[in-house]
């Protein structure tokens, strides 16, 4: 919704509004705040609002700390849950730079930048309809989370559970009551795991619903002393947690993925196949960032129905990408690769960029693979050309630093900072010495 400063101000006073948490978000996809007591209104509306960027970890160096925060008004949300001092509102900001340019690391304004590309392209808007799964864990008494699950519920369950189910349909509601539009909330095939999936927006107003979308959730859970987490892969031998994304492209005309034309047998536009091109030719490299932690790939195993080849159908429901059948204004891919471990910013710019590049080099797509790919051996994926997505984080970022699209998708910024937190984050999880090893060689040798 579009709100104009004189709105903001009139809502502040009828519905006494105290605080102003104002959000961004880092590199790693975690919510940054900085909460200001109503007081500061007029100075945020007026972009002069400060705050000192040195304090966020990886973000900028110490003499560059100074940045504004400039409120994305379309944003504005009252929280659910209020506080003894009065209401809490939270506006999306972006960074930008004690010079008033748009702060380069900022995941947001990367993405707002690559949109702007596209919208050079020729296309209105790039949609994303993502579908979140996380497990909800009993907590203990000191309130941190156990890996103990509170329901034995399954796919699409509809016993009355417990605790489970009466969570996510308070997580639901909640979600209806800030204005998102939920279109389907069900118990996932794992005990103690869900997905509730709302409506496609675009891509910038897709990614900040996930923010939001995240922090109602843990929230919500913890009302029930549930613990809420969107790690990908939390137990050993269980179904781990993506998030699908669906995408499109729209134009003046509609979906620029449709072609009612009896001409493809898919009814995809020449377009939508050059965006599945570029969405497979690059798929190695932004799984870094569709994937981006050690976890992801304990997720990405064969037998839990995650992806684990770089494939695409259109009426198989393995592969990394299928085309769901239904047509018109739905026309999408669906990426069922990404996890929400994932900043949403940097991965949708990455695969937007990953598309882009399809659409203007024309890059045609491999053959669509319609059997099981499970049930094939090496030997056979080979000669059908079909590649492995990325074993280990370590892996992935191998590739994701010698794809040049990577470094157009992200900025040289980020795609920088990224690269070195991310060979850290790698480093110290490959001098771990785990239980796993233990058992398998202590006694052995
Ligand atoms: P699945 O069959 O994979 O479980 P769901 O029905 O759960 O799919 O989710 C489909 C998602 O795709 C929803 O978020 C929906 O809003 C979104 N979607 C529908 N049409 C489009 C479109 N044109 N572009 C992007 N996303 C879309
Ligand atoms: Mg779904
Ligand atoms: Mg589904
Ligand atoms: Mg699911
Ligand atoms: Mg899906």
């Amino acid at each position: 919704k579009q709100y104009t400063k004189d709105d903001i101000r009139k809502i502040v006073k009828e519905e006494n509004v105290n605080f102003l948490r104002l959000m961004f978000t880092d590199l790693f996809g975690t919510i940054k705040n900085v909460e200001v007591p109503v007081s500061q209104l007029e100075k945020l509306l007026d972009n002069k609002l400060m705050f000192d960027g040195s304090s966020i970890d990886g973000f900028v160096r110490i003499e560059e700390s100074d940045m504004y925060l400039y409120p994305d008004l379309s944003t504005w949300l009252i929280m659910p849950w209020n506080t003894e001092h009065g209401k809490i509102a939270r506006i999306i900001c972006e960074v930008y730079t004690a010079d008033r340019l748009p702060f380069e690391g900022d995941p947001r304004n990367n993405l707002i930048r690559v949109l702007s590309d596209m919208r050079e392209a020729g296309f209105t808007s790039f949609n994303i309809g993502t579908e979140p799964e996380f497990f909800l864990f009993k907590m203990n008494e000191k309130g941190e989370p156990t890996t103990e699950l509170n329901d034995k519920g399954s796919y699409f369950d509809l016993a009355p559970m417990d605790l489970g189910e009466n969570c996510r349909r308070d997580i639901a509601l909640e979600l209806e009551r800030l204005g998102f539009n939920v279109e389907a909330s069900h118990h996932e095939v794992a005990p103690g795991q869900h997905e509730i999936d709302f409506k496609y927006a675009d891509a910038l107003s897709a990614a900040d619903h996930i923010q939001t979308f995240k922090l109602v959730v843990k929230t919500i859970a913890r009302k029930y002393n549930l613990w809420a987490t969107f790690m990908p892969k939390p137990l050993n031998g269980v179904n781990g947690s993506g998030m699908h994304v669906n995408m499109s492209l729209f134009h003046d005309q509609g979906n620029a993925f449709y072609d009612e034309s009896e001409q493809d047998e898919l009814k995809l536009s020449t377009d939508a196949y050059h965006f599945l091109g570029g969405l497979m030719k690059h798929a190695r490299s932004y799984t870094a960032v569709t994937n981006p932690t050690v976890n992801s790939y304990k997720r990405l195993v064969p037998g839990y129905e995650a992806p684990v080849y770089v494939a695409w159908s259109g009426s198989n429901r393995s592969p990394m990408i299928r085309v769901p059948s239904a047509r018109g204004l739905s026309t999408r891919l669906e990426l069922r690769s990404v996890d929400a471990s994932a900043n949403p910013y940097l991965a949708f710019a990455t695969v937007l960029e990953a598309g882009l590049d399809g659409i203007k080099n024309g890059i045609e797509p491999p053959k669509s693979v319609d059997r099981n790919i499970y049930v094939m051996d090496e030997d056979e994926r080979q000669k059908a050309g079909i590649a492995d997505l990325p074993s280990t984080l370590h892996n992935a970022l191998k590739e994701f630093q010698t794809d040049p699209t990577m470094k157009k998708a992200l900025g040289p910024h980020i795609y920088q900072s990224f690269l070195e937190a991310k060979r850290l984050e790698w480093a110290s999880y490959r001098q771990q010495v785990s239980e796993w090893e233990r058992e398998q060689y202590m006694e052995l040798y």
